[in-house]
């Protein structure tokens, strides 16, 4: 039970005298990517705190009047992956209490794979739960106080030791943002599959604030600049003391960054662990020209996830980059579900093709990822009706074959193509004269350049999981908390 997973976009934001709900509408913005079922904002002034969440994307969710009554100096906001299940107001974030110790709030992106475990400890600890999500029970783990631990002082914050004991006991997924009076907390799970970074906001009277969010693309809308990503296992405070940080003694950092968010999850513009994603997509692209070259005329990227690739490909390949397809931009998410006729050509809604650059061309064709493989074979029909001649089709990854537990909705092993097709009958499959994928080795060696020494998560392409998949294996490790 540990409800729909989800890739979401988290932020938080310390800066006293500032406009920090609308600082924060902004981030969720620049984060719109990560997450378009819903979007909330938290803040607090120390005692009180103050909440709205509304479904839908950001623009959708905030109204003008919604923002006002949102004072205070510290914020922490989320954005909703939108995934098959239901879409409800009850599951969006940020999720708040009051404590002994004043406000709390908490927005998560990930997915904690032992929720059912942690679930049935807090239950059994007379807590109550509102809510099927594994963010809450995290937000309830650390209502839950730790027995023992010492006297909490400004340097050391009460919410540290059970942060350090959520480090111990939850597995999976956890990129947090945490409100609290004394100033906003950032934690990664030890292996830091999600992202999360640092950043700095000069305030109008010459103090610092301080951001904490999911990618760093959220720095340059709102005036902040970058300071350093937060680590694997980490726990970073952002208040009146400036950075803080602390670690858990028993939960030494694992790294195991997912590929996936360099292949499409995060945004061009962002930097991961110190590296341009644009960057990045690019290499791909070039290297998988190198891999699997082809005759043909042009390059067309598929936007826009895959530009960057596409761009990489036509000078890997030494072949005109051109634009092929124009996407609407206005598609976002929408409530209003094509009638069935339409949901067949749901790419014909989204995207057009250029005959003017297409005509009698041979056309490669570079994307991203084909995951359930509903996409390629109407973007490959589309270029055809456009005139190309002939479609090759380049993937900028290798072939998704398992399903993530770590935070993205890729779908079951049924519902992935190439866990039941090989190459040749998913090119059968999409009608294209050829596909190619990036090698897995050649994925990696483009992660890997410059920090070689990290680990990563790649298990949606082979199946190799960092994290144990049995629920109920840290029944012993969540003792302090059923004894405290
Ligand atoms: P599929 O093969 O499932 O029909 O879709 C592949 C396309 O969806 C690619 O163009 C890729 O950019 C995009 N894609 C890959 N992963 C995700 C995801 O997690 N969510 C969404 N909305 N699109 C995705
Ligand atoms: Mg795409």
């Amino acid at each position: 039970m540990s409800g729909p997973k989800h890739e979401c976009g988290v932020f938080g934001i310390w800066a006293p005298g500032a406009d920090v709900a609308r600082l924060t509408f902004f981030a969720l913005y620049a984060l719109q990517h990560r997450g378009q079922e819903s979007a909330g904002i938290a803040t607090t002034d120390g005692e009180r705190v103050f909440t709205h969440r509304g479904l839908g994307l950001v623009t959708q969710a905030f109204t003008e009047d919604d923002l006002r009554p949102l004072v205070g100096g510290a914020a922490i906001g989320h954005n909703r992956y939108s995934t098959r299940g239901a879409t409800t107001l009850r599951n969006a974030q940020p999720f708040v209490l009051q404590t002994l110790h004043g406000p709390l709030g908490l927005a998560h992106n990930g997915n904690i794979t032992n929720a059912r475990t942690l679930r049935r400890l807090l239950l059994e600890k007379g807590v109550g739960l509102s809510t099927a999500s594994d963010s809450e029970l995290a937000l309830q783990a650390l209502a839950v106080p730790v027995a023992g631990a010492p006297e909490p002082t400004p340097a050391h914050p009460i919410w540290v030791p059970r942060l350090q004991r959520l480090l111990r006991v939850a597995e999976g997924a956890y990129s947090l943002t945490v409100l609290t009076r004394d100033g906003i907390f950032a934690v990664r799970d030890p292996h830091g599959f999600r992202p999360l970074c640092i950043g700095e906001l000069p305030l109008d009277d010459g103090r610092t604030g301080y951001i904490v969010a999911s990618e760093s693309c959220t720095l340059p809308p709102i005036g902040a600049r970058y300071v350093r990503d937060v680590e694997p296992g980490e726990i970073v405070r952002v208040g009146p003391r400036g950075v803080e940080s602390w670690r858990d003694p028993a939960a030494l950092p694992t790294p195991a960054m997912c590929v996936f968010e360099y292949v499409y999850f995060a945004r061009p513009d962002s930097d991961l662990e110190g590296r341009s994603v644009h960057l990045l997509r690019q290499r791909f692209g070039e290297r998988l020209a190198q891999e699997s070259p082809v005759e043909a005329d042009i390059v067309v990227g598929v936007p826009d996830s895959a530009l960057p690739a596409g761009i990489g490909f036509a000078r890997g390949a030494g072949l005109e980059y051109i634009e092929g397809l124009i996407k609407n931009r206005y598609i976002g998410r929408t409530f209003i579900q094509p009638d069935a006729k339409l949901r067949k050509d749901k790419v014909r809604l989204k995207y057009t093709p250029l005959r003017a650059n297409l005509e009698g061309k041979r056309v490669v064709l570079v994307d991203d990822s084909i995951v359930r493989g509903s996409t390629a074979g109407p973007l490959v029909q589309l270029l055809r009706d456009g005139g190309a001649a002939e479609v090759h089709v380049r993937i900028s990854s290798p072939p998704v074959r398992h399903p993530c537990f770590m935070g993205v909705d890729l779908g079951t092993h049924d519902e992935i193509i190439a866990h039941q097709k090989s190459v040749e009958e998913i090119r059968a499959h999409i009608g294209a004269d050829s596909l190619a994928y990036l090698s897995r080795a050649g994925m990696l060696e483009v992660v890997r350049a410059e920090s070689a020494e990290r680990g990563y998560c790649s298990a949606c392409f082979d199946g190799d999981y960092p994290i144990s998949l049995e629920d109920g294996t840290t029944k012993l490790q969540f003792e302090d908390i059923h004894g405290a």
